[in-house]
């Protein structure tokens, strides 16, 4: 069996959610769309089901496969629903969903609900991407709170720049929201992962901590809280093939990497479609049975080449780590090929996830 794989640390996640929960300081819904970020959301759900205030996933697909898998806990569909024609499924599986549009409020208007839904009333509060502005806000809320197919109505909004510490758009967003809701009864949520991690004063009743749930640091800088978050995924495989080649001989696609000196190169069963970066750059960290070491030439579709010349002992079957584990940690490895932390888990594919760290099952 070709040994590329991912071993996914479910200790880790959960003490990953406990530190989002402990600094949001209410309730969190633990993000786990795009299959957790790559990490697998129904084992992901399932490991943290005990603890969870909730989940969160971008589509009423990946709510089903939750519900379908046994998860209880309730489940915010936080693009909403995208068809009126959803409203009876998200009322039998007993989901919430967000509403950012005034389609969406109509749609609930003319939906017969069997029992009251729960609704997470969305303001754009300057991302200008879902939601409604402060007046359709607060139009919809009143008109949400009249309807007896709705129950509650939490107050959320999303922020676009909570990354970049030194901006002043995150507290214009936070006073935009504060106006929008002004004297309005409901729970209230802002918080993402950098928020949570970088923005201390900004708080609300529900988080929603997607990224820093897999133990990696949405910021550009460490500091001592997200030196508290624990990576989750360790990608591994192993050197599948080895060869010497002369100084001057190229390796790999386009010959990016022409040897220096004489080069022992090791293959390694992980490429792009993988989804390890296809552009990491010549000398792209890794770690070969525990030592440092480094990836030389382009990365191919289901291999890439590393140098194995000061590695005397490795040989075919040697244990690579891409990422986590001891190798670079995802924040670490994303700027250097030009890709987000959160691009480098969720490209994961054809990759055997293998779960470490569960409690009982
Ligand atoms: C994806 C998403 C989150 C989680 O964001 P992170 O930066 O991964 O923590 C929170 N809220 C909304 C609306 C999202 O779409």
């Amino acid at each position: 069996m070709r040994p590329a794989r991912a071993l996914i640390d479910l200790a880790a996640l959960r003490s990953n959610y406990l530190l989002a929960r402990e600094l949001g300081g209410g309730k969190a819904l633990a993000v786990v769309k795009a299959d957790a970020y790559g990490h697998g959301a129904v084992r992901c759900a399932q490991a943290l089901q005990d603890i969870a205030d909730g989940f969160a996933v971008a589509a009423i697909e990946e709510a089903l496969e939750l519900r379908a898998a046994g998860i209880g806990a309730p489940i915010l569909l936080l693009e909403g629903f995208f068809e009126a024609s959803e409203l009876p499924l998200i009322a039998e599986h007993d989901l919430w969903t967000a509403v950012g549009s005034p389609w969406q409020v109509e749609a609930l208007a003319a939906f017969a609900s069997p029992q009251p839904l729960t609704v997470w009333l969305k303001l754009d509060s300057g991302m200008h991407r879902l939601g409604l502005d402060v007046a359709g806000f607060r139009a919809a809320y009143a008109r949400l709170q009249a309807l007896p197919q709705v129950g509650s109505v939490v107050l959320m909004t999303h922020l676009a720049r909570a990354d970049e510490l030194d901006s002043g758009r995150t507290a214009e967003q936070v006073a935009t929201f504060a106006e929008a809701t002004a004297g309005l009864d409901g729970q209230t949520s802002v918080c993402n992962s950098p928020a949570l991690l970088g923005w201390p004063q900004v708080r609300s009743d529900w988080v929603r901590p997607g990224l820093m749930l897999y133990g990696a640091n949405p910021l550009p800088q460490d500091s001592t809280l997200t030196s508290r978050l624990q990576p989750v995924m360790n990608l591994r495989s192993k050197v599948i093939a080895e060869r010497w080649i002369e100084a001057g001989e190229p390796v790999g696609y386009g010959a990016r990497f022409v040897a220096p000196r004489r080069t022992r190169v090791g293959v390694v069963a992980m490429g792009y479609a993988d989804g390890y970066p296809q552009f990491a750059p010549n000398g792209t960290p890794v770690i070969i049975d525990g030592q440092a070491g480094e990836t030389i030439g382009r990365v191919s579709m289901d291999m890439l080449t590393v140098d194995l010349t000061d590695h005397p002992e490795a040989t075919i079957g040697s244990e690579v780590e891409l990422w986590g584990g001891q190798a670079l940690s995802l924040s670490e490895l994303a700027p250097r090929c030009n890709v987000s932390a959160y691009q480098l888990p969720c490209a994961l594919k054809r990759v055997a996830r293998e779960y470490i760290g569960g409690q009982t099952q």
